[in-house]
């Protein structure tokens, strides 16, 4: 049986607020309102802060990239520390050292406590490459998790990546650090394509291929990133209808119910938020996430009741 609580890996020093943000992201933001969303909403009672914490250090990315982009980002030396077409800051820095510290933390606390899923309310990864970032992504935030739980618990994972835009950086980090290929496994980096039906599809058949993995403890914890520009009306992205969306949500947690239920014992399992851009209207992006979190805790978390309904 789950936990009846999310645990969300977060400290403010993750979000940052710009008047006027470069490119038009409010990712660096994010998690800030959210949270503010989630308590908004009445449902701050299914879900619990962790902010004790330290940020990522140089060494962490060094994991993953080289150390000329490393230090290019740290010390503000264009045109590399905007790759990730960013306006770069210190806050951006302090922001970055402590998102990618969530998203490991958050895999971290669900291989120690398998029964307990974990948010990281996080964005800014999957486009990072080992030697540059890219695409309002600084540094390959899963390809570093990853790497830190292998070399601790010699456990490989699966990355479900719902985000609208493929997430290149794990594949595109293979060569740069091969242990990458034991802790997310070729095959394991797992993004539907197509729209629609047949996205979904798509994701149906992965995640069948995945309980296979799990079923065999080849896998032995999985990431859901179900970011919000997958929806069809998101400035960036648009595979799915607001409906088509919430089913891919509602599969994964099935999917999660049922493999709990197979194995007798839950796979470690935490979230994280990626992409999501609406000029027009942030809210929606919020409500998604939201949406999503709300099917987790009611499918996944067999919590009876989750609280929604105040603006
Ligand atoms: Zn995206």
């Amino acid at each position: 049986m789950r936990a009846d609580v999310i645990k969300i890996f977060y400290r403010p020093e993750q979000a940052i607020i710009e008047e006027q943000p470069l490119n038009g992201s409010r990712s660096p933001e994010k998690a800030r309102l959210l949270l503010e969303k989630i308590s908004q909403k009445g449902m701050s009672n299914a879900f619990a802060i962790e902010g004790d914490f330290q940020a990522f250090s140089r060494a962490d990315y060094l994991l993953a990239h080289d150390s000329i982009y490393v230090d290019s980002f740290l010390n503000g030396i264009m045109p590399l520390c905007e790759s990730n077409n960013l306006r770069w800051s210190l806050d951006l820095v302090n922001a970055v050292a402590y998102s990618n510290s969530s998203l490991y933390h958050a895999i971290k606390h669900t291989v120690v406590n398998p029964k307990q899923i974990a948010l990281s309310p996080t964005s800014g990864f999957h486009h990072a490459t080992p030697l540059r970032g890219g695409g309002f992504c600084t540094f390959s935030g899963q390809v570093i998790a990853a790497l830190k739980i292998f070399g601790e618990h010699r456990i490989s994972g699966a990355f479900l990546d719902l985000d609208g835009h493929f997430g290149n950086s794990i594949d595109d980090s293979r060569d740069y650090c091969p242990e990458l290929n034991l802790a997310i496994p070729k095959g394991c980096n797992i993004n539907p394509q197509g729209v629609g039906r047949e996205y979904i599809a798509h994701f149906k058949s992965q995640l069948e291929d995945l309980k296979v993995l799990v079923m065999n403890y080849d896998i032995g914890y999985v990431v859901f990133c179900h970011g919000a520009d997958s929806h069809v009306d998101d400035d960036r992205g648009g595979q799915c209808t607001t409906e088509e969306w919430l089913e891919c949500s509602k599969l994964f947690y099935e999917w999660l119910r049922d493999v709990d239920s197979l194995r007798g014992d839950p796979i470690p399992c935490s979230l994280a938020l990626f992409g999501g851009y609406r000029k027009d209207n942030y809210d929606e992006v919020l409500r998604l996430h939201l949406s999503d979190l709300q099917q987790c805790l009611q499918i996944a978390c067999q919590r009876s009741h989750v609280r929604m309904g105040a603006q």
